[in-house]
């Protein structure tokens, strides 16, 4: 048997406390498509946008419909349609689709289609053709509560760690997207996820050591 001292104890307890308030669920996005009512109604006409599985985020589904990804060297098929619909198209895919695709997709934040990369979209009836395609930022949903929790600030840029078998990683430029009804969950997409060999039950952990940087 261990001989701990109380104290010993007392800081055990304490730091694997503070750890696991640090912790955050990962998520992991698969290339997928948001569609404005226009370029839904011009890709499925006379069609609804309809639930096939509902996503974390509260109102977010995947839905039935998927389409077919094409750029200048390659094409993805079946790639599935998240609703609900968006004020503006995007395709969020990794760098190895953009690599195999043949499409020049930036990081960026969700909903910034800055230089995004030109993407086909096709269905049974229609294709249409726009820049649309990014890399999604990293990035942790938080809500009010949990930024307070936390004590952050919505801009902070942040850094953890993926505690995961044998590839332990840690990711930088995290961004926070802030929303009312976000529940807290950190999503990556699937390159860096297979980079940090991430599984079902992966936590992220927020950095809070200056020294990292
Ligand atoms: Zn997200």
């Amino acid at each position: 048997m261990n001989n701990f001292t109380k104290n010993e104890i007392k800081k055990i307890v304490s730091d694997l406390m503070k750890e696991m308030r640090n912790e955050i669920p990962v998520g992991v996005s698969n290339r997928h498509i948001h569609l404005s009512q226009e370029d839904f109604e011009l890709l499925f006409p006379g069609e609804t946008l309809e639930p096939l599985k509902m996503l974390k985020q509260p109102g977010e589904f995947a839905a039935k419909q998927t389409l077919t990804l094409i750029g200048k060297k390659g094409k993805q098929e079946k790639v599935r349609i998240l609703g609900p619909l968006r004020k503006r198209t995007q395709v969020e895919i990794s760098k190895t689709d953009a690599r195999v695709l043949g499409i020049d997709a930036p990081i960026r934040l969700s909903g910034n289609l800055v230089d995004a990369g030109i993407v086909t979209l096709k269905s049974v009836n229609n294709e249409v053709s726009l820049r649309a395609a990014i890399v999604a930022k990293r990035h942790i949903h938080m809500n009010p509560n949990d930024l307070e929790r936390f004590n952050l600030k919505e801009d902070d840029v942040l850094t953890v760690k993926l505690k995961t078998p044998e590839r332990e990683t840690i990711y930088k430029d995290v961004s926070i997207r802030l929303g009312e009804k976000f529940i807290l969950e950190m999503h990556i997409d699937t390159d860096e996820a297979n980079a940090a060999n991430v599984t079902n039950s992966t936590k992220a952990l927020l950095m809070r050591d200056e020294k990292m940087e």
